[in-house]
């Protein structure tokens, strides 16, 4: 079923056993990934077969965590479009401008199929009490995949996260805890909590799981580019799981054979002004980010002063030969009307950020005419109405 074979530490590549609860490693303080018996996949898993399975993200369960299959928890997340975007391309001069529209996921956003493998996953190994900080669609998705399991959710976030991620989160019974301060905040007192009380911890890259649902979005756009990479593909970055989740999938496909050429995607990161620490550490050519103190956007999901993942995002960037781009509040509500005008997607705030750092790319000559660009669109612009 799953060729999960163990858990490895990005940094001091030690194996932990993947039929325990994990969360990372304790001596690092550093992420732990998931890998697979990639050699007998090669030989067994064909991508083709994949292919023909009815659509989402699970239709790629032998490279997802979950052994039986009776534990996977599915709202039908993953399989969303990649649109062309014809007049916005031709406005910017470009010929093959895509935006893959992860606001059909169910929940509205993104965090629907990081939840998935992670709540899947947890529950599987016996868990069922789940707790999480959030910006908020990571709350609004865990209260859904935990419901859907039968299970207990308690949720931290700053009080003013969007009102429909508060609410999301309540109906579905979840236990919502509105602090005053950032999602740095919250995540120290989820940890208290789960500590004090035995709640299993499901934050951004403190467990391994989540990251394994978002990499399937690489899974989907090299299946869609016919098993070629797009050229540049451009994130909105909080936490960086879906960045580091889809270069891992690049690796996993190179290592299955599937992909028909090595090129690799240039990867951008794109941030807002109010809090920017991939784009200051990225500029700096630093190994880690510095916390970003004051931390202010309307793009709720990139008001991460630092991510636990940090030196992971910086290293792809370097290794793709991308780049990072801080967009301002004013810049991503431009984009997010530009978007709507042009094309009829009402995007979040974050995935109109991809828009505005796109234009600053087009502007410094960066991207050429004929490139492969993939923007981002990680969430419902509905979903933020005040
Ligand atoms: C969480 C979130 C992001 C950031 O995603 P990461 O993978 O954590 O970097 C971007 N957009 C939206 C809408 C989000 O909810
Ligand atoms: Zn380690």
């Amino acid at each position: 079923m799953s060729y999960l074979s163990h858990l490895e530490c990005s940094d001091c590549r030690r194996s932990f056993a993947a039929d325990q609860v994990q969360k990372y490693c304790f001596d690092c303080q550093s992420p732990l990934l998931a890998r697979y018996d990639l050699e007998t996949a090669r030989a067994h898993l064909d991508r083709d077969m994949v292919r023909r399975r009815p659509q989402g993200m699970w239709r790629w369960r032998e490279l997802l965590p979950v052994y039986n299959p009776a534990h996977i928890l599915s709202l039908g997340e993953g399989d969303t479009p990649l649109l062309l975007l014809p007049r916005l391309g031709s406005e910017l001069g470009l010929e093959r401008l895509y935006l893959k529209d992860e606001s059909l996921n169910p929940t509205g956003s993104f965090k629907a199929r990081g939840l998935s493998a992670a709540v899947s996953k947890a529950r599987e190994l016996g868990i069922r009490r789940v707790i999480i900080p959030t910006a908020g669609n990571a709350g609004g998705a865990m209260a859904a995949y935990a419901a859907r399991g039968g299970m207990e959710a308690c949720i931290f976030m700053p009080k003013d996260t969007p009102l429909a991620n508060v609410e999301e989160s309540r109906i579905a019974g979840a236990t919502v805890i509105l602090i005053d301060g950032l999602i740095s905040e919250a995540a120290g007192m989820a940890g208290e909590k789960a500590r004090d009380e035995g709640w299993f911890d499901i934050s951004t890259f403190k467990e391994p799981y989540r990251a394994e649902g978002k990499k399937v979005m690489g899974y989907e756009l090299a299946e869609t580019f016919r098993w070629e990479l797009p050229d540049v593909i451009v994130y909105p970055t909080g936490g960086g799981t879906g960045l580091v989740g889809m270069w891992k999938a690049f690796d996993e496909m190179e290592a299955l054979g599937w992909l028909e050429n090595k090129a690799r995607p240039r990867m951008v990161v794109v941030q807002a002004s109010g809090c920017a620490p991939v784009v200051r550490a990225f500029d700096a050519g630093a190994s880690f980010c510095d916390f970003w103190v004051g931390a202010q956007t309307i793009a709720s999901g990139l008001r991460v002063p630092k991510s636990f993942a940090d030196y992971l995002i910086l290293k792809i960037l370097r290794d793709s030969r991308g780049t990072a781009l801080a967009v301002s509040d004013e810049a991503i509500l431009k984009a997010q009307k530009r978007l709507a005008v042009a094309e009829g997607i009402f995007a979040a705030p974050e995935g109109a950020a991809t828009l505005a750092g796109l234009e600053m790319l087009v502007a410094q000559g960066w991207v050429k005419p004929d490139e492969r660009i993939v923007l981002f669109n990680t969430g419902l612009g509905l979903k933020y109405l005040q």
